[in-house]
């Protein structure tokens, strides 16, 4: 009998513009006898938004580069830093930033009632105790990051998540404001990561009428905002945060496929961000996602968007070898993508043909 998957959701949400300026009211309904964490981008250091940070005096904000991914070795400083220097657990984590600094609150705020190195809990379910409080402010679209039961990590192994119950937020504010005005390449590589876990979702053999129905809306959107928007009008900035929020939903009900699985590799391997790496791999998948590549080159057209070419040119046999073995480690995502007998389509000559192209 198949195995249904039963997952943890976000509790509560808030949507729409001005969102920002409840944080305070829903983070002080929340304070017992310790303080709040607010993790923030440090691109937000100095501007504006870090001053509107609704703060009290007991609380500590950390200003986080993510300049590279989310690392373990990070969450791990810094639920080191937090426990040693207070002596105590705090009420909550409060994050504002992208998929990244969001990934890291998601991180610390289970790592902080569990013992041990984070890398010991890349998978499903492996914490034992909840989570504390935990909060996303997304400040870029497109991840799911804000919705999804995983916290991606960078591990001394493997790029794999903090995945389960604990994961997902307790709280989500969604306000459009905080991404008008995002450097339109930025914009785009964030966003499309949406657009093309909403093509994986719905590609595969995950797929099902709950996931499909997410993502078809999810890529109706991300037409609208691609082919017709831009990052600074407000009605593109709403329906990006709907279609990012959708599309993860649709493949924490699904799978992603083998355009994620290429891109771990360029991620892991070197260091390129999961939105341009997803860009670049997607740019050389015509052969399985047809309408989807397409669709996308229009959108790189339209946007006139720069999508980094032969960024494997060069590499060390060794790193080309450590992409592959990345890659064909994700099986869930390519059984997902090609079925059972996916070994004999992407063996590690198709998948090193499909990295030389990239
Ligand atoms: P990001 O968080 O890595 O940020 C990218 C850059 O944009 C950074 O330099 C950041 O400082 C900057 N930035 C953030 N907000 C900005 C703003 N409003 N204006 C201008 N610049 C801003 O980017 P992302 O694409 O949102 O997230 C990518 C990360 O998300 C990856 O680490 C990936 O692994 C993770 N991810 C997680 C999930 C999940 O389900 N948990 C899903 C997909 C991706
Ligand atoms: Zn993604």
């Amino acid at each position: 009998m198949n195995i249904l998957k039963n997952i943890q959701l976000v509790n509560k949400m808030i949507f729409g513009a001005g969102s920002f300026h409840q944080l305070g009211d829903i983070v002080d309904d929340k304070r017992a006898d310790s303080f709040m964490v607010f993790l923030v981008d440090d691109y937000f250091e100095g501007k504006e938004l870090a001053e509107r940070t609704p703060a009290r005096d007991q609380d500590r904000i950390l200003f986080v580069n993510v300049d590279e991914e989310p690392k373990t070795s990070v969450v791990d400083d810094l639920r080191d830093a937090i426990l040693q220097i207070t002596g105590k657990v705090p009420d909550g984590v409060i994050s504002i930033g992208g998929g990244s600094v969001m990934d890291y609150a998601k991180a610390l705020s289970v790592m902080l009632n569990n013992p041990g190195p984070s890398s010991q809990y890349q998978g499903l379910n492996l914490a034992q105790q909840p989570s504390v409080y935990h909060v996303g402010v997304p400040t870029l679209s497109g991840t799911g990051a804000e919705v999804s039961t995983t916290a991606v990590l960078t591990g001394p192994e493997k790029k794999l998540g903090i995945k389960g119950d604990f994961t997902p937020f307790h709280q989500i504010v969604l306000d459009p404001e905080l991404i008008l005005n995002v450097p339109r390449n930025q914009w785009f590589y964030t966003g499309m990561d949406s657009y093309i876990h909403n093509i994986e979702s719905l590609t595969g053999n995950y797929s099902n009428a709950l996931s499909d129905a997410l993502a078809h809306q999810s890529l109706e959107l991300c037409r609208q905002v691609f082919m017709y928007g831009s990052p600074d009008d407000m009605p593109s900035n709403e329906k990006l945060m709907v279609a990012s929020l959708m599309g993860g939903l649709s493949l924490s009900y699904s799978e992603v496929g083998i355009c994620h699985a290429f891109s771990y590799g360029l991620s892991y391997v070197l260091g390129t961000h999961h939105g341009v790496a997803n860009c670049i791999a997607f740019n050389q998948l015509e052969a399985y996602y047809p309408e989807g590549v397409a669709e996308f080159k229009a959108m790189v057209n339209k946007q006139d968007i720069e999508i980094p070419q032969n960024i494997t040119a060069g590499i060390s046999e060794a790193q080309m070898e450590k992409m592959i073995d990345t890659t064909l480690a994700l099986e869930h995502m390519w059984l997902h993508a090609l079925g059972e007998e996916w070994r004999q389509t992407m063996t590690r000559d198709k998948a090193r043909e499909l990295y030389q192209q990239m």
